[in-house]
């Protein structure tokens, strides 16, 4: 989804590291900084200026990104468990405003125990609305042979990545759908 549509205190669904989507709380929907000090996550506004597609040290596991409460990988629960505590914490969080991020990332820290974690991820893991993926409402079922998936459109309108049916990559991941493809859902 576009990133100007993407806002704080919302759930959407996100494309987990192990490929699962998941329900994810975004906190702030400016751009942030992860970086490690001392093997521990920091969190920071990034720099005024800072383009979305600058990357940092990736290597050194420093990320650019939207700040997010998510579950861990590796971790399946139910998204019918993880909601009520993601909107928990939405309720309970404070405004995250820049010149005192300080403290409440810290609170954040305290407050975000395991199976969640805050991290700080790319802005194209952010599929749609977590209501909008569970109703299947934006999802297109994919025309590709052999596919019987149901993909989100990314920012640039294509289909995004997805496996299909044998769970190959699918070849019509983030290609457009035609006319005709739109129309015959
Ligand atoms: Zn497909």
């Amino acid at each position: 989804m576009r990133k100007s549509q993407i806002e704080s205190g919302m759930i959407y669904a996100v494309n987990g590291a192990d490929r699962v989507v998941v329900p994810s709380l975004v906190i702030s929907s400016t751009l942030w900084d992860r970086a490690f000090e001392n093997g521990r996550a920091t969190f920071q506004p990034s720099p005024p200026g800072a383009r979305w597609a600058a990357s940092i040290d990736w290597d050194a596991g420093s990320r650019r990104g939207i700040l997010v409460v998510l579950p861990r990988p590796g971790r399946r629960r139910a998204p019918d468990e993880v909601i009520p505590e993601l909107e928990a914490l939405a309720k309970s969080t404070p405004v995250l405003d820049v010149p005192h991020y300080e403290s409440v990332v810290a609170e954040l820290q305290a407050k975000v125990l395991a199976p969640f974690v805050l991290d700080v991820i790319r802005d194209s893991r952010i599929i749609m609305p977590w209501g909008d993926y569970v109703t299947g409402e934006g999802l297109h079922p994919c025309p590709g042979e052999n596919c019987s998936a149901r993909v989100a459109l990314n920012a640039t309108d294509k289909l995004r990545a997805h496996a299909n049916d044998s769970g190959a990559p699918c070849i019509r991941s983030n290609t457009l759908l035609t006319e005709e493809e739109r129309t015959s859902e």
